[in-house]
């Protein structure tokens, strides 16, 4: 049996089959997946799923229904060890082998782990998985004779947060410990992490910055947390999120490129004809920005699979949307297209202080990137903005009171035709 195999079954797996069927691929299509349940999403595990608002199975991409209407086979529990591009094969650790037309590879990232010393104590989680996330709700709850847990986070960056915006809310006494000088350093700009500081300590995150844990103590289980600065910190359960790896040891074994990512074109197609690699673990070259890039995100997992699909059809298709992005904390929605770092002027849109507000950063009279926090429609207007080019003018853009939308048919200066 031929037709595509996906290597891996998350989020751009499951988007993949379906699109491969909607743009009419009758061949055989195969997700072979490590986890045990059909592809699902995973910004809520950080969010309603580990609040406890949303159950496992509303995670799910597609009910179980839809891969077997549309003939999708998803073999749950199965790694793959070794791909053979020679022979157009893939074997999994169970040494089954099975033969490809065209090889998707969607393995996407893991957790980076800590190897500090305690490093192995239980009660230190990382957060990746559904069923990571059943483990850390089992010890959010208190145990006899404690009121209330404590609760510190490792790295400062949207996960970390997300985390501890859900974790404050359950009762827990929660410490986020960033060892960059501002959270969300890596991510976005001073202002936004400024912002991000103040909500997170309003509601009672203890967030401490310029701090480096060196050891997690205790005796099995994690009890306290010491700090390169000398300082310690009790715990009763640490959650890491220190940033990801890229998924790509198998198609670095079988000779592909490398570099921070799967290397793909375009279209997504690696070195070879047959194999494409979509999602967290692919370093993909990007039109509209004229550079390759590795993203972890929904939205470039979701377009990725798009352009795959229509390629394995036939049709041709590039990689040619801005990069955006969102996270959830407490009641606030961050949505964020393209790279601040891109900009030269930074234009504010609302009032931060009033948690609803724009930033754009512009370059050559043009949006390259814009921060919205609960401006969705603003923002999706942005986006348009982005992708279109269309030269604007920050006075316009700065006030309040004008419809973003007229920039979409302006007159050639940014300003409503
Ligand atoms: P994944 O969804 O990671 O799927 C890859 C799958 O392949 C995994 O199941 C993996 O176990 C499996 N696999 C790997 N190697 C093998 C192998 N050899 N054999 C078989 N299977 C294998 N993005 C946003 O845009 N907004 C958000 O708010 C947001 N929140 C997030 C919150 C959390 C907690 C996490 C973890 C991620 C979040 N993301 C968010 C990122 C987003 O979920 C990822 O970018 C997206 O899941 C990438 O999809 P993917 O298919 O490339 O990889």
């Amino acid at each position: 049996m031929t037709g595509v195999i996906v290597v891996g079954g998350g989020q751009a797996a499951g988007q993949l089959a379906a699109g491969l069927r909607q743009q009419g691929y009758t061949a055989p299509i195969r997700i072979f997946s490590d986890e045990a349940y059909p592809p699902y999403q995973r910004p809520p595990l950080s969010k309603q799923f580990l609040s406890g608002e949303w159950a496992l199975d509303r995670l799910f991409l597609r009910p179980n229904n839809f891969y077997l209407q549309k003939e999708v086979k998803l073999h749950t529990g199965v790694t793959v060890a070794s791909i053979d591009r020679a022979k157009k094969t893939i074997t999994t650790t169970s040494s089954e082998t099975h033969e490809y037309s065209d090889l998707v590879i969607a393995t996407g990232s893991r957790a980076r782990r800590l190897t500090i010393p305690g490093s192995d104590l239980s009660n230190v989680f990382y957060l990746r998985t559904a069923d990571d996330v059943n483990a850390i709700r089992g010890a959010f709850l208190p145990g006899p004779g404690l009121p209330g847990r404590k609760l510190v986070i490792v790295g400062g960056g949207y996960i970390g947060l997300e985390v501890a915006a859900v974790a404050i809310k359950t009762g827990l006494t929660v410490t986020v410990l960033e060892m960059e000088s501002r959270i969300l350093q890596r991510v976005t700009t001073q202002a936004m992490s400024d912002f991000y500081h103040r909500i997170h300590s309003e509601h009672g995150v203890d967030i401490r910055v310029s701090t480096r844990v060196s050891e997690f103590r205790g005796n099995g289980t994690v009890q306290s947390i010491a700090c390169a600065d000398g300082t310690t910190i009790d715990a009763d359960l640490v959650v890491v999120g220190v940033g990801v790896l890229p998924n790509v040891e198998i198609a670095d074994a079988s000779g592909l490129a490398i570099d921070n990512g799967i290397v793909v074109d375009s279209s997504c197609r690696t070195a070879d004809a047959h194999v494409y690699a979509i999602g967290d673990c692919a370093r993909g070259f990007n039109e509209i920005l004229g550079r390759s890039i590795r993203l972890e995100s929904v939205p470039n997992a979701m377009e990725q699979a798009r352009v795959v699909a229509a390629n394995i059809c036939g049709k041709q298709s590039t990689y040619d949307t801005m990069p955006w992005f969102w996270s959830d904390q407490y009641d606030l929605k961050l949505q964020m297209v393209g790279f601040a770092a891109d900009g030269e002027q930074a234009v504010v849109r609302g009032d931060p202080a009033a948690n609803a507000f724009m930033t754009f950063y512009l370059t050559g009279g043009r949006v390259v990137a814009a921060d919205a926090v609960n401006q969705a429609r603003d923002f999706l207007i942005t986006r348009q903005l982005c992708e279109r080019r269309t030269p604007v003018d920050g006075a316009f853009l700065a006030d309040v009171h004008t419809d973003l939308k007229q920039l979409l048919s302006q007159d050639g200066l940014g300003r409503p035709g």
